[in-house]
């Protein structure tokens, strides 16, 4: 089966809010699905993150959205 990518859901993060607080992490870490990772950009060093291609499997938990400090992340439903 095909997957197409955060066909129900859009989970995305404001960088510029997340990226004041360095090397946060708290929303990979209790994530139960693992919707967020972390990249290290080589060229300026900066570490952004990225969505993972399964924002459709998200169960609301609302975890991240609690824990995350700059309230950098949003989720929408997109049905
Ligand atoms: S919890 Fe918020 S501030 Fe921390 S890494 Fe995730 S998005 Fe960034
Ligand atoms: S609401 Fe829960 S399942 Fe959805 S992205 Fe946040 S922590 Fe993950």
């Amino acid at each position: 089966m095909v997957k197409i990518m955060g066909m129900f859901v859009k989970v995305e993060i404001n960088n510029s809010k997340c990226k004041k607080v360095k090397n946060c992490k708290i929303c990979e870490e209790v994530c139960p699905v693992e919707i967020f990772k972390f990249e290290n950009l080589e060229e300026n060093n900066e570490i952004i993150s990225v969505i993972e291609e399964n924002e459709d499997e998200c169960i609301f938990c609302n975890l991240c959205l609690e824990k995350c400090l700059q309230k950098a992340i949003t989720i929408k439903k997109l049905y």
